[in-house]
């Protein structure tokens, strides 16, 4: 899995913009907010990364 979710860098507790982003609706938050990413299907295009407005998402392609 190329893309990874820094807590750290995620305020949480929000609705996550990045969730309408993904193509595949691989998204979804936990119940802090934070977004989880299923990798079963995650086609690991990197919009999330790309969109989120705090970096909390690393891709590391
Ligand atoms: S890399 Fe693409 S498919 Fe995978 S979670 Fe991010 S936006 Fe969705």
């Amino acid at each position: 899995m190329a893309l990874t979710i820094n807590p750290l860098a995620c305020p949480q507790n929000h609705r996550c913009p990045i969730t309408r982003v993904c193509p595949v609706g691989a998204i979804s938050q936990d119940g802090y907010g934070l977004p989880v990413i299923d990798e079963t299907q995650c086609i690991e295009c990197g919009k999330c990364a790309k969109y989120c407005p705090m970096r909390a998402i690393e891709n590391k392609h």
